[in-house]
């Protein structure tokens, strides 16, 4: 078996329990006799991640057997959640120690809460947290998709997660096929970099590269608020893929609409789906993507081939700059009227 290179992200349902106001999912499910199932899991490749998400994949029931089919052919998984199904993401996580779950949580209580629609919202998902941690499970993390309405608790979040010994995800605004939205946005920037930049901070003074290389990640946050070209290239349809709920191969979740490489459910096997001639036409569509989108599951798998270009960030800050980073180095980054005396 030759090295696993591919980065794979598995959209098992658009059902979701939340009701986010970034995220109109939740408005437009899929219907559960359509979603992806065992025969197409079975024909996806061989992957060095996979990430399970949604809407709420844990409302699927069958969850348990797709990671088990999920980890013939990856190294690793991690689930995306809000968190709110406690029960079985414990009985799951007990069943697949090695497991990684990532819980959303979009701000501290009551800012969560009125983010997500979804009662007793908060209780839940950092009561699935506490569990995870006193089991001792070895990947928990929070993940927090910062807008005007939460990034006051970034900080606050992230200090909270490092008591908890576990990993700090962030995210921002986006507008997709996927979220089902076109008005998404941050009206005050420079308030969301302020608190992007304390973050950033935060995370260069400690002593983890890990969190080094996560404060470029916030960097590139900032970058993609302010509207410029991404920090590095997006090899999406060629290092990675999305499949969704309907078993239609795609390059990602940050296109205005989606272009489909091909139907898994359809094609004989993986391989004559990802060469043929309709997934070449999407690369070359993604080659020049214009849309500068800055998310994990398209920047992870960038972050780690054109490592120099983040490892140089890191050495300059962390070293050369005393752990410091300010948004006035950053010339893209205007300074508001108010803050100019
Ligand atoms: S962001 Fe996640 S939790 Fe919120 S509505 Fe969308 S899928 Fe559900
Ligand atoms: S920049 Fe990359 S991840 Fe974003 S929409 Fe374009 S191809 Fe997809």
């Amino acid at each position: 078996m030759g090295k696993r290179t591919l980065y794979g992200t598995v959209i098992v349902t658009y059902r979701c329990n939340a009701k986010c106001n970034m995220c109109d999912c939740w408005k437009d499910p899929s219907r559960p006799e359509d979603e992806i199932q065992m025969d197409v899991i079975k024909k996806l490749p061989e992957m060095a991640f996979t990430n399970i998400t949604g809407g709420e994949p844990f409302i699927r029931k069958d969850l348990p057997e797709i990671v088990e089919e999920l980890y013939k052919k990856s190294d690793r998984i991690v689930i995306s959640t809000n968190g709110y199904f406690t029960d079985r993401i414990i009985e799951l996580c007990k069943k697949f120690p090695k497991l990684g779950i990532r819980i959303s949580i979009e701000g501290l209580e009551d800012t969560n809460n009125a983010i997500r629609g979804l009662p007793d919202g908060w209780n839940r998902g950092y009561q699935t947290l506490k569990t995870l941690v006193e089991m001792g499970h070895p990947d928990v993390g929070f993940g927090m998709t910062v807008q005007d309405m939460n990034c006051e608790d970034l900080v606050p979040l992230y200090k909270l997660s490092d008591e908890m010994g576990m990993e700090f995800a962030t995210a921002t605004l986006h507008n997709s096929f996927y979220f089902r939205k076109t008005d998404n946005k941050i009206d005050d920037k420079y308030h969301v970099a302020e608190n992007f930049e304390a973050l950033i901070n935060e995370l260069l003074r400690s002593s983890s590269p890990k969190k080094w290389f996560r404060a470029y990640f916030n960097h590139g946050l900032i970058n993609y608020i302010y509207g410029n070209p991404r920090l590095l290239p997006c090899d999406m349809s060629r290092d990675a893929f999305f499949i969704d709920p309907f078993c239609d191969v795609i390059p990602c979740n940050g296109m205005a609409q989606k272009a489909v490489m091909g139907n898994l459910k359809e094609a004989p096997d993986w391989d004559t789906l990802w060469n043929s001639e309709q997934a070449k036409a999407v690369r070359a569509q993604t080659r020049n993507c214009p849309r500068n989108c800055w998310m994990i599951g398209s920047v992870s798998p960038a972050m780690h081939k054109y490592i120099w270009v983040p490892g140089w960030w890191v050495f300059k800050h962390k070293f050369l700059k005393g752990g410091k980073y300010s948004l006035k180095e950053n010339s893209f980054i205007p300074l508001p009227e108010e803050k100019k005396e």
